[in-house]
This record gives structure tokens, sequence and C-alpha cells, in this order.
């Protein structure tokens, strides 16, 4: 009786080992989506995108969508409630509209191509990394700033897209610009302030060679 009772030991701990093993390969595996809240139609998406991004890793961020947003399709932006914590406390959303309606056309997310995605939600964790870097003080003169000034505006954008360039993002960005400016449906109007505001192809290009060089 006692032997039986004994194997059976050993093959239940040999099973939690396992369970173990297990588990451990399961947080592994979700090592990006740590502190991540995402809709499960763009996991794949935004799991592609946090993966280029590793110091993100513990960072909090949700990402959420609205029925539509005020002339962009995504948003990032520090949850005003922890603006004044620590950084560790600190938390962000990325905001994204089911639909994005411009000058009454409407395009939908999932008639987005899954690398155009990759690579808005890449710009977007640009913007987050760069608002990650700045103290509480810091990121308020810069919500101040955007909001008052289009050239820093502009420089943001840059900086954004900076960071997805230098996380080896370069195709995912090309590919978002490209379908930004050659979609016939998207009015002349939302591409001029996209020229306006946003770096152009060339100019990421531009951005690549000087990383290379530097
Ligand atoms: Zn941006």
């Amino acid at each position: 009786m006692q032997r039986p009772l004994f194997t059976k030991m050993i093959i239940n701990s040999q099973l939690v080992v396992a369970l173990i093993i297990c588990m451990n390969f399961f947080t592994d595996s979700k090592i990006y989506a740590e502190n991540k809240i995402i809709p499960e139609n763009i996991l794949k998406e935004v799991n592609t995108a946090l993966s280029h991004y590793p110091e993100l890793g513990k960072v909090y961020i949700e990402f959420k969508f609205k029925p539509s947003l005020n002339k962009s399709f995504m948003k990032a932006q520090p949850k005003f409630s922890t603006l004044l914590k620590s950084k560790r406390k600190r938390r962000y959303v990325i905001l994204m509209s089911k639909v994005f309606k411009i000058d009454g056309l409407e395009l939908k997310i999932k008639d987005v191509p899954s690398d155009v995605l990759i690579g808005w939600i890449g710009h977007e964790l640009g913007h987050i990394l760069d608002y990650h870097e700045r103290s509480s003080l810091n990121l308020i003169a810069f919500g101040l700033k955007y909001w008052l000034s289009k050239n820093y505006i502009r420089e943001a954008e840059r900086v954004a897209d900076t960071y997805a360039v230098s996380h080896n993002m370069k195709d995912y960005i090309l590919e978002t610009k490209r379908f930004i400016l050659n979609h016939s449906s998207l009015s002349e109007k939302y591409k001029a302030r996209i020229k306006q505001l946003y770096l152009s192809p060339d100019e990421i290009m531009l951005l690549v060679k000087e990383q290379e060089k530097g």
C-alpha cells in the first residue's frame, strides 16, 4: 500500500513541476503583454508593435476603442489621474477610433491592413516612450505646447516616428505613410494635414540613413 502512494506522490510532484514550467512558458510568452489591456481584435498587431519596444514591457498601457476621435485615428496620452504620480505608477492610454471619419469618408479599423495597423501602433508607442522619459512637470508643459503650437505638434510627431524607426519599425512606418498618402478615399485636405505635420516617406528614409551613419 505504501509504494503506490509514494509513486503517486512522485507523479504528482512531477505534474506540479510540469505545471510550473508551463506557467513560466506562458508568462514568458506574455512578457510584452504585462500591464497591458488589449482588445482581442487587434491583439496580434499590438503584440508585434510592442515586441519592438522591450523598454515598455512593464509600463501600463491600455488600448481603448472609441466610437470616433476628433480628426485622428489613434491618440496616445497619459492618464490624467496618474500625471502627478511617480513614473512607475504613471499610466497611459492609446485611444483608437473604431471608425475613422474624415470629411464624410469612413475607414473602419477592420479594413486597415495588418502591417499598416502595426505601423500606426508603433508610432503611438513612440509617443508613449517620449512621454515616459519626461517628468510630470515636463509632460504638462509638453501638453500645453502641443495644444498651442503647430510647429510643436510637428516636432512631437517627428520624435514619435524617430523612436519607431530606431526600434526597427521602419518598414511598418513606411507602410502606414504610404497607405494614408495613396489611399484614394481619404480626402486631399486630410492628406495635406498629414503632409504638414508628419514626416514624409522620404524624410523617414533620410532618418534611417542618419541612424545608420550615427
Ligand atoms: Zn502621432
